[in-house]
C-alpha cells in the first residue's frame, strides 16, 4: 500500500504537471457534455471529437436527438466502438432529458443514473465537470494506475478503487485529480508503454521500479 506522504507527493506532482486540468472533449453545453460522455465509452476522447461536430450539427438539443432516427444516428457516429448501442443510448437518454427532466441535465446522480448509457463514471464526470460537485469519476486510466502505485490490490474493482481515491484525496481536489489522472495515464503512464524511463515519480512507484530493474523491490 502506497504511504500517504507518496500519494501526497504524486499529488502535488500532478498538479504543477497539469495546473488546469480538464477534459479534452469538446462541449458547448450541458446536453453536449453528456452526449459526448456517454460515447467516449471504450474510444478515446479524440475519437469522440471528430464525430461530435456533425451529430450537434443536426442534432444541436435534446428534443432533436430524441427524436433522431437510429440509423442516421449510427451514420455519424459509426467511426466509434460500440457505435450501434451508443445510437441507441443516446436518443434515448436525449428524449428523456426532454421529456422528464425539461431539458435541465439533472444535479442528483440517482437521476442522471436513470439516463440510458448514463453509468457511474459518466454520472461522476458530469457532476463534476458541469455542477462542480466533487465526486470522483473512476474510468481505465485512473483504475490502472491506482493499481501501479499500490492504492489498491491488483483484482480491486471500480467502486474499492473509487473510495480508497476519495478517502486519500482531498475532496476539494477530486474533480481535478480525476482529470490529471486520466491525462498522466493517457500520455504517460499508459497501458502498454508506460514512459517509465522519463518518469518524474517513478521514486513512488514500485511498479515502475521494478519494470525497469532499476531498485530491489
Ligand atoms: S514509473 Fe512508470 S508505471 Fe510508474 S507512474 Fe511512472 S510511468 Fe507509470
Amino acid at each position: 500500500m502506497i504511504s500517504k506522504n507518496d500519494y501526497r507527493q504524486i499529488l502535488i506532482y500532478l498538479e504543477k504537471k497539469y495546473p488546469k486540468a480538464q477534459t479534452e472533449l469538446h462541449y458547448q453545453n450541458s446536453f453536449e457534455l453528456l452526449i459526448a460522455v456517454i460515447l467516449s465509452a471504450q474510444t478515446t476522447d479524440k475519437m469522440v471529437n471528430k464525430v461530435t461536430p456533425n451529430l450537434f450539427k443536426l442534432y444541436p438539443t435534446a428534443k432533436k436527438l430524441g427524436h433522431a432516427n437510429v440509423l442516421n444516428v449510427e451514420k455519424l457516429i459509426s467511426s466509434i466502438g460500440l457505435y450501434h448501442n451508443k445510437s441507441k443510448n443516446i436518443i434515448s437518454a436525449s428524449l428523456l432529458l426532454h421529456e422528464k427532466f425539461h431539458d435541465q441535465l439533472p444535479r442528483k446522480k440517482s437521476d442522471l443514473l436513470k439516463l440510458p448509457g448514463v453509468g457511474e463514471k459518466t454520472a461522476n464526470v458530469v457532476l463534476g465537470d458541469f455542477y462542480k460537485i466533487p465526486s470522483f469519476a473512476v474510468d481505465t486510466h485512473v483504475q490502472r494506475l491506482a493499481k501501479r502505485w499500490d492504492i489498491v490490490s491488483n483484482d480491486a474493482d471500480v467502486k474499492t478503487v473509487q473510495k480508497e481515491l476519495m478517502a486519500l484525496t482531498p475532496k476539494k481536489d477530486w474533480i481535478d485529480t480525476h482529470h490529471r489522472l486520466v491525462l498522466f495515464g493517457r500520455y504517460i503512464c499508459t497501458a502498454r508503454s508506460p514512459k517509465c524511463n522519463n518518469c518524474e515519480i517513478i521514486s513512488y512507484c514500485k511498479y515502475g521500479q521494478k519494470r525497469l530493474g532499476i531498485f530491489n523491490v
